[in-house]
């Protein structure tokens, strides 16, 4: 029997565990899964609904106001609720076999990283924890002896690409971007691209924060970086690819001149089913390729003038420090911005980069040995600037 722990589990990739697990048999009698802890925000019918079918030891919402909600929708079915980031840190403490981490942004990182340091395998979809804090995390990985394996899903076919292989033969790891809902949109028309337009994604049913990210290509970006902490690779040896199919997943290529890809279709329970079973495989309920009816596989470089994020993040990594915790807080307020209306497509980008001007001669960020405290406190600060720095491009806009 396996504990698991799904944090964040009323989201995209958190409904595809609990897809997964309950085909496994999850919440019926001698399940080979038992549910530690569920975790959502503000979607209470749908945790209410999880914590019936699947009796998890707590059931958490991490917005303080809606426990009262919580616990009228689940009156009388016995089972602990709580509310609060401390109560999903205290959940995410608890013992458990594999801990599920689907929350969407930096609100994930604490709650990832309490449930590595107790024991659990930490299957991590929540890529933000690794561009705001990667060494953090992988120091913690290796002190602890746990293990992280990548839930995103270009991480797991490079994972899976690199299994048996000596991380020294790699020359280069090629992450594939399908180039998200405007990929070909001229600069002039990406300056008006609404919510709805961005959100427009052509392969992958995502959440909303992630697909407009994959259209301003800062889902990339923060791909890029999340490789580069998590397989230890220079900058230099990742590249991006577009590849509008979204049928290879990603590849590695290695210094005999081999290039291992991970094929299958776009759906994230690829991803998701393999790092649950790990190390083992198991059948899983994907759509099997059908080559002939694909026919066709292009590939494409990117447009980093179109898509500036690209670049950031190639400016995030050479300065190193605590960049990436500033540049994954700026971008989340701007996308909070993009989202309110305030302010347009690409002045995202825009307020990212002057967020890091802004930072970049602050004594904290060159800190290669960052606590938990001192990320938090950068994020933080990040968060601040952003915000400034916002209200000054939304007025140039609305003048
Ligand atoms: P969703 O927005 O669909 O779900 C996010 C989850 O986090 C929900 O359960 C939400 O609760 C919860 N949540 C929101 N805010 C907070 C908070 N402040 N504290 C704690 N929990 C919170 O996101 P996705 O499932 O799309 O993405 C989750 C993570 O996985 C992200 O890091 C994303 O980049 C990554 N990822 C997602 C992929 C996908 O296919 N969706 C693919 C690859 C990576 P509620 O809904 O109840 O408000
Ligand atoms: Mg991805």
């Amino acid at each position: 029997m396996r504990r698991i722990a799904i944090l964040g589990s009323t989201g995209s990739v958190g409904t595809q565990t609990i897809d997964l697990i309950t085909r496994a048999g999850a919440g019926s009698e001698g399940a080979d899964f038992h549910v530690t802890a569920l975790t959502g925000a503000q979607n209470i019918a749908l945790l209410a609904q999880q914590a019936r079918a699947l009796r998890p030891d707590i059931v958490v919402t991490s917005d303080p106001s809606r426990l009262g909600d919580l616990q009228d929708a689940l009156a009388g079915s016995g089972l602990a609720v709580a509310a609060g980031a401390d109560a999903i840190r205290e959940a995410a403490s608890r013992p458990a076999d594999i801990a599920v981490n689907a929350i969407v942004g930096a609100a994930g990182l604490v709650p990832g990283l309490t449930a590595l340091e107790a024991g659990a395998t930490l299957a991590l979809a929540n890529k933000e924890s690794l561009v705001a804090a990667g060494p953090l995390m992988m120091r913690r990985m290796h002190e602890t002896g746990g293990q992280i394996l990548p839930v995103d899903s270009e991480h797991s076919a490079i994972y899976q690409a690199l299994t048996g292989e000596d991380i020294a033969a790699v020359d280069r790891i090629i992450l594939t971007a399908s180039g998200g809902a405007l990929r070909d949109w001229p600069l002039e028309r990406l300056q008006t691209a609404t919510v709805a337009e961005a959100m427009a994604h052509p392969n992958w049913a995502m959440g909303q924060r992630i697909t407009i990210d994959s259209a301003s290509m800062f889902n990339k970006a923060l791909e890029v970086i999340e490789a580069r902490e998590f397989f230890g690779v220079s900058p230099a040896q990742i590249e991006v690819i577009i590849h509008r199919e979204s049928i290879i997943h990603s590849m590695v290529g290695f210094h005999d001149g081999a290039i291992m890809a991970h094929l299958g279709s776009p759906d994230m329970r690829h991803a998701i089913g393999y790092a649950l079973n790990w190390p083992k495989r198991a059948p899983l309920p994907v759509a099997r390729l059908d080559l002939a009816k694909t026919a066709r596989l292009s590939f494409e470089a990117p447009d980093e003038a179109r898509f500036p994020a690209l670049r950031l993040a190639r400016e995030v990594m050479a300065a190193g420090g605590l960049s990436g915790a500033v540049f994954n807080a700026a971008k989340e307020i701007a996308l909070d911005h993009f989202i309110a209306g305030s302010i347009g497509f690409m002045q995202m980008a825009q307020l990212v980069e002057a967020t890091l001007d802004r930072l970049s001669s602050d004594s904290g960020l060159h800190n290669d040995a960052a606590t938990l405290e001192d990320v938090l406190a950068m994020d933080h600060l990040a968060r601040v600037r952003a915000t400034e720095l916002a209200v000054g491009l939304a007025s140039g806009l609305a003048g």
